[in-house]
């Protein structure tokens, strides 16, 4: 029986690129049946508010939701309506696999899987400015938070998947050494919650600066990558950047009760209209959805044509060197699934 997802569009280069999806994921068979929402942008403009409460009650009702990304619109009360969904649904584990899918990248074969914590660190979003001397803005302050039943939740996830993934190892990457109570708690629980899969899966920690300088000069001796929020949002680009780039990196963003499944990157205004992005990361973003509720099928069919196209065909699209629209790409992928 289809499943029924909420689909949100989003904006940029949203709209585009999930309609090169949705036509990617009839080919390939996909049970799914589409409750379409709007959020951002797109939801100020047609009803004055960027997360109506509709949408939200489709995503309570389906528990799943594909979505594209949002532009958040200035002066409507959210640093970031990506960051406030992730909050309202409690989506506290963002999963965000590296792969390898075009070879000739900096690297071959790269398959790595990083986890980043979702909900709490910087992005708890307590920030000010300080007044002196008559300067309302002579300093500015923000504070971290970390707590031990959110560090534990989100290590004990990166564990978890690595046990049902078959992945050898987690590197925890963390700050500990400058900041001793939020990185030293998080470590500390790192720590005591790796204990419990002693024998299962080898652990390591490791500086998030030198993590960053591993990651680029040897990345085949991480597997699985564990870190807090701002750490992770930094990294997954950098990530991204081993094989191919933002158009390649798909994230899952996963809760008790619900999963959102979205690219890592932004909407991008500086394409969008052009018919040009990249539609691979919002793809494998749905083929996540599909490996989730049981349609790895179906993901698998997508990405053995994805695989083939960005390996074998000419219809890549300019983020890859190539010359080849949103449309045509969509349509190179379909054509390998018949
Ligand atoms: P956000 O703050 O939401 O991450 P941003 O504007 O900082 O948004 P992106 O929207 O991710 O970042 O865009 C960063 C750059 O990457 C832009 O130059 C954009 O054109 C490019 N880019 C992002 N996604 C794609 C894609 N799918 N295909 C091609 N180029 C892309």
């Amino acid at each position: 029986m289809a499943k029924t997802i909420t689909l949100i569009p989003g904006d940029g280069i949203g709209p585009r690129i999930v309609d090169a999806t949705l036509r990617i994921l009839d080919a390939a068979g996909a049970e799914l049946e589409y409750d379409r929402q709007i959020a951002g942008m797109a939801a100020v403009q047609e009803v004055a508010n960027p997360l109506p409460p509709e949408t939200i009650d489709s995503a309570e009702r389906t528990g799943l939701i594909l979505k594209g990304p949002l532009t958040t619109p200035v002066g409507v009360g959210f640093r970031s309506i990506n960051v406030a969904l992730r909050k309202e649904f409690d989506l506290y584990a963002a999963v965000r696999p590296v792969v390898t899918l075009m070879p000739g990248g900096r690297y071959e074969d790269i398959d790595l899987v990083l986890i980043r914590e979702n909900t709490e660190g910087l992005y708890v979003g307590v920030e000010h400015y300080i007044g002196m001397q008559g300067d309302p803005k002579a300093a500015a302050e923000s504070v971290m938070i970390v707590t031990r039943f959110g560090a534990r939740r989100i290590v004990r996830y990166a564990f978890d998947y690595a046990v049902a993934n078959g992945r050898r190892k987690v590197t925890f990457a963390h700050k500990a050494n400058i900041l001793k109570y939020t990185q030293g708690l998080f470590l500390d629980v790192g720590h005591e919650v790796a204990k419990e899969y002693e024998g299962q899966v080898e652990f390591e920690d490791m500086i998030i600066d030198a993590t960053a300088m591993h990651l680029v000069m040897n990345p085949y001796r991480f597997d699985v990558l564990v870190m807090e929020n701002m750490f992770g949002d930094i990294l997954s680009d950098l990530m991204a950047g081993l094989v191919g780039g933002l158009g390649m990196a798909p994230s899952g963003n996963i809760g008790e009760r619900l999963a959102m499944f979205e690219p890592v990157h932004g909407s991008a205004p500086d394409i969008a209209g052009l018919n040009i992005a990249n539609p691979t990361a919002q793809i494998l973003s749905a083929c996540m959805l599909l490996d989730h509720i049981g349609q790895a099928d179906a993901a698998g069919r997508i990405r053995t044509a994805i695989r083939s196209c960005l390996r074998e065909c000419d219809t890549l699209t300019r983020d890859l060197g190539g010359t080849a629209s949103t449309d045509e790409f969509a349509r190179s992928v379909v054509g390998r699934m018949r």
